[in-house]
């Protein structure tokens, strides 16, 4: 298991409403982040703020050199987006480049690097 390596795949795959917000959450963006809220919907996200259309591509998704990508909004986004990845199963479906071979062969002790390398941001999957 590789560390993260910002290739954008998980946040341009979801964020074409794949991505879902908790009432909490989007509450702490009204009072806190308004620019935030102005892309919820009917407790939807990342919603147009002018049509109320969902948007295609993350609106806090930035382009960086090499094809790699950033995320404007890192430290108040979703605890959707700050989970990610949680299962290995999901990583190969994703084609996430966190995953090395060997991971795909052992999901078991793969789910444990992930875990480890993911304590800070959730609690562990389980397996
Ligand atoms: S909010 Fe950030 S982490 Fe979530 S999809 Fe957008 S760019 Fe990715
Ligand atoms: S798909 Fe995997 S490697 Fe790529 S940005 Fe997402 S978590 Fe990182």
């Amino acid at each position: 298991m590789k560390p993260c390596n910002q290739c954008g795949k998980c946040c341009i795959n979801y964020s074409d409403g794949g991505l879902s917000a908790s009432k909490e959450e989007i509450s702490w963006w009204e009072i806190f982040r308004p620019e935030i809220s102005r892309y919820v919907a009917n407790n939807k996200i990342w919603m147009d703020p002018d049509t109320g259309q969902q948007l295609t591509r993350c609106p806090w998704l930035t382009d960086l050199p090499e094809n790699k990508y950033g995320c404007s909004i890192y430290h108040d986004r979703p605890d959707d987006c700050r989970y990610y990845p949680v299962e290995i199963a999901q990583m190969v479906k994703d084609e996430c480049e966190m995953l090395e071979l060997k991971d795909i062969t052992d999901h078991k002790s793969a789910q444990h690097k992930l875990d480890q390398i993911m304590s800070d941001s959730r609690p562990p999957a389980g397996y």
